[in-house]
């Protein structure tokens, strides 16, 4: 493709894309599709002669589209938001447009320094304290997700745990892993990975009424295991878990790590952007003085098109320790000289893409203020549609309700638990199937509950209120079904 017929389908593209975001609303929320509809229309063989590009389009419509779910439709409540934007995605077109490996600092000087100026930014735009940032003695990384944000944490607190030796001899003897039932499972995955083993994830009990972790049993199942002779590594702390985007006591969490001398990782993927708001900064309570790591993704919540997470680390120092390899054919005089990063050490790949400009870009273009205007809409809509949840009777609201996520659960009066989650379940699939909107589902204490997590930047309140008298109907006749159902 020649740059002037780049020009040509590239503008064609970025017309398809935009008349794509303006129709949205157009498609059904979940794709309709059954398994292998997609693969059974497209050919068995790849082409033995090229097509057009207007064919290759033509085939996105009919043959593609179908099969899409429309993450940035204004009534996708599912799983968490994974927001895009029009500066994300002109960022991330300059990104391949440069084409750049950013391995190292010298296989493009700006593809480091800008992300270096990138992710110093956002640690300020997120009141992350001081020595995250690079010029102190930590720094942040981008990565492609929280799940390899913090499999590195786990290696780097695995590193300073064993003073240094995973690098060379390799682990002996029993090195735990603390988490609570609630935390994401990258974290077990990280455990398998590095060699712990999951037998090795100790679960920490919650609270059972905030599913916030218990710090004083964490304290005695440190103590245990230390008793033991086991070797804690690190805990993970969650700022809006998964599930319910419940929050972890941080603070005294971090006081038991610091009494005990073990890394604290803090996981807050889904909610750790929304202190770019500071009356929301109370969901970093405790990090800066405790957290030796800490993740949160700017692509769910804040603007950025997948993927972009961001690592902080306190101190660099066993980050490096454990990822620094320096073969012969990477050698280079800026990297000997010590004056610059290089980022293949923050990271499990050698090679990585120029993701900073799609973070820079979106900063640059809302400003923190169109950052914080995001946030505080998303946040606001969630209240709202929470109050109407508690004000029906027919409807319980999952307390707390944290930020832009909403967690509900239809009352089915007369059933059984076990029956009440089959009526839920039966309500949700109805509803996604129906392609109005599309929201997932997740279990406490046993019970099947709704989540409606918010935060697409297409959503307005008109969106909630549809969905609402969509959840509201769907209720009512499911529970007429079940009564016919009982009577015949
Ligand atoms: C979404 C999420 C993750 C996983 O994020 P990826 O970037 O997809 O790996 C991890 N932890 C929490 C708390 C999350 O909400």
């Amino acid at each position: 493709m020649t740059p002037e017929e780049f020009r040509r389908h590239g503008k064609q593209v970025i017309d398809w894309i935009a008349d794509y975001l303006s129709n949205i609303e157009s498609f059904p929320v979940r794709a309709q599709v059954a398994p292998g509809d997609v693969r059974r229309a497209l050919p068995v063989s790849p082409p033995e002669c090229g097509s057009s590009f207007t064919e290759i389009l033509a085939d996105l419509d009919r043959t593609l589209l179908p099969g899409v779910t429309h993450w940035q439709h204004p009534r996708f409540f599912a799983y968490f938001p994974s927001n895009t934007s029009g500066a994300a995605i002109l960022g991330d077109l300059l990104s391949s447009g440069l084409g750049v490996q950013g391995m190292l600092w010298a296989t493009s000087p700006s593809c480091t320094e800008l992300e270096t100026v990138a992710v110093d930014w956002l640690a300020e735009l997120l009141g992350l304290p001081r020595h995250f940032r690079t010029d102190a003695t930590g720094g942040g990384v981008i990565q492609d997700s929280a799940s390899s944000a913090s499999l590195l944490a786990t290696l780097a607190a695995l590193s300073r745990a064993t003073g240094g030796v995973t690098a060379h001899a390799g682990i002996t003897g029993r090195h735990t892993l603390y988490v609570s039932s609630e935390t994401h499972s990258s974290l077990e995955k990280a455990a398998r990975i590095v060699g712990l083993g999951a037998d090795n994830v100790r679960k920490v009990p919650v609270d059972p009424a905030t599913l916030a972790m218990d710090a004083t049993a964490l304290d005695r199942m440190l103590a245990t295991d230390l008793a033991d002779g086991a070797i804690p590594v690190m805990v993970c702390a969650t700022v809006g878990t998964t599930s319910t985007a419940a929050i972890d006591p941080v603070r005294a969490i971090g006081e038991v790590c610091r009494e005990r001398e073990v890394w604290l990782h803090v996981d807050a993927a889904y909610a750790g952007v929304a202190a770019v708001c500071p009356e929301l900064r109370w969901v970093n309570d405790g990090v800066a003085e405790y957290a030796d790591s800490y993740v949160t993704n700017p692509h769910k919540w804040l603007l950025t098109n997948f993927d972009c997470s961001v690592l902080w680390v306190a101190d660099r120092a066993p980050l490096l320790d454990a990822m620094s390899i320096q073969p012969e054919y990477l050698r280079n005089r800026a990297t000997s000289s010590g004056a610059v990063i290089d980022y293949r050490d923050w990271q499990i790949p050698l090679g990585r893409r120029f993701r900073a400009l799609k973070l820079w870009a979106v900063m640059r273009w809302y400003g923190a203020d169109g950052l914080r205007d995001h946030i505080r809409t998303g946040a606001a809509l969630a209240t709202e549609f929470a109050t109407w949840v508690a004000r029906d009777p027919d409807f319980e609201l999952h307390e707390p309700q944290v930020l832009s996520l909403v967690c509900l659960r239809p009352r089915w009066p007369e059933l059984s638990t076990g029956e009440a989650n089959d009526a839920t379940t039966r309500l949700m699939e109805s509803l996604n199937a129906s392609g109005a909107l599309y929201l997932t589902h997740t279990k406490v204490d046993g019970r099947v509950l709704l989540r409606m997590a918010i935060g697409s930047p297409t959503t307005e309140e008109r969106h909630l209120r549809e969905a609402w008298l969509r959840i509201r109907e769907e209720h009512r006749k499911t529970l007429a079904d079940l009564a016919l159902e009982r009577a015949t």
